[in-house]
């Protein structure tokens, strides 16, 4: 009996789990038929933090085209070369279509890969330019900027684990999203960052979609969040759930929740094992096996108000062909 007991004590909250990862996916708001980029300060951000993120949104009934964009090869161990190859091996693995969405830029001056290093906002939000909105000609106009993507998604203020490195990317954003504002025009860009959560969260596996979910009902209200599901028109740029474009609007936040099995949690898992060798250390078993990140992830998305309260870009940094120049970081050096 007890024995029984307990089977049941095990059996039943993955199974609870699974229930309402079918309901997130059949009902909560998802992007849809969009161009994403995933922008990451080192290579194994994408599996550890974001894997849940992406297998959302590449599954290909979405219609999205996601691309990852990292800002450092991880080098500081001297393993900067092999780990630009386990990005590259733990995108595709994360359902990304082709290996040549996966950039890795790579500029230690700028973007070292460091715990108490900085990196600045304006180099960061310069290099978005020169990847997303090309023809910067245009700023001196009163229509906004031609970009080439709809969405970024990248690290909140805290940046989950706190590195430095990470934190940054989310001002570099904010600082670009703010340079995209037009008068009379709203960013063309949504970001999206992902949420920091405690300690006890942050290690409670999949349990801790109850306390994502019970977030998400108290901060967008579960009716009419969950309706709204990408069909409701611009209501104007001081609402929540607030529109980036005239063309169309974004939910404000996104439960993304993985499976339990090979295609969910299984991927990511081998996604770190099997693609981030050099960073599998015993301790990473605990994370990919305890993390709720490797199965639940929520977006929330950044208004362009709270963008600029982040920062003014200050200067226009130094252009570059990012997407040209990172391309030949994988030429010859296919997986084995
Ligand atoms: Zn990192």
């Amino acid at each position: 009996m007890a024995l029984q007991t307990l089977a049941i004590c095990f059996l039943i909250p993955p199974l609870i789990y699974i229930y309402t990862m079918s309901v997130i996916s059949t009902r909560f708001p998802m992007l849809r038929n969009k161009k994403i980029c995933l922008l990451i300060a080192h290579p194994d951000d994408e599996a550890m933090f974001f894997s849940p993120t992406l297998l959302a949104l590449t599954e290909p009934s979405t219609g999205n085209h996601v691309k990852i964009l990292c800002l450092s090869s991880g080098d500081a161990e001297g393993l900067g070369e092999t780990r630009k190859r386990e990005l590259v091996k733990s995108g595709m693995k994360l359902g990304l279509r082709r290996e040549e969405d996966i950039y890795v830029h790579e500029d230690k001056s700028k973007f070292p890969d460091s715990m108490t290093t900085p990196w600045s906002g304006s180099d960061v939000s310069a290099l978005l330019d020169s990847a997303f909105a090309p023809s910067s000609a245009s700023r001196s106009s009163d229509s906004p900027p031609a970009v080439n993507i709809d969405v970024l998604v990248s690290f909140d203020p805290t940046g989950v684990s706190g590195h430095i490195n990470h934190r940054s990317l989310y001002h570099g954003a904010c600082q670009w999203l703010s340079s995209l504002q037009r008068t009379g025009h709203s960013s063309p860009v949504a970001l999206y960052t992902l949420g920091s959560v405690n300690i006890v969260r942050k290690y409670s596996m999949f349990f801790d979609i109850v306390a994502t979910l019970v977030e998400f009902g108290f901060q967008c209200g579960w009716s009419r969040e969950v309706n709204r599901v990408n069909t409701s028109k611009n209501k104007g740029s001081s609402v929540r759930g607030e529109a980036v474009s005239g063309r169309r609007e974004f939910p404000e936040r996104l439960v993304l929740a993985s499976g339990l099995g090979p295609g969910g949690w299984g991927k990511a898992w081998k996604a770190m094992t099997e693609a981030h060798k050099s960073q599998m250390l015993w301790f990473r078993y605990g994370w990919i096996i305890l993390s709720r990140y490797m199965v639940v992830n929520d977006l929330a998305l950044v208004s362009p108000s709270r963008a600029a309260r982040a920062g003014p870009v200050c200067g226009g940094g130094r252009k570059e062909a990012v997407f040209e120049l990172t391309t030949k970081v994988v030429e010859g050096e296919k997986d084995q």
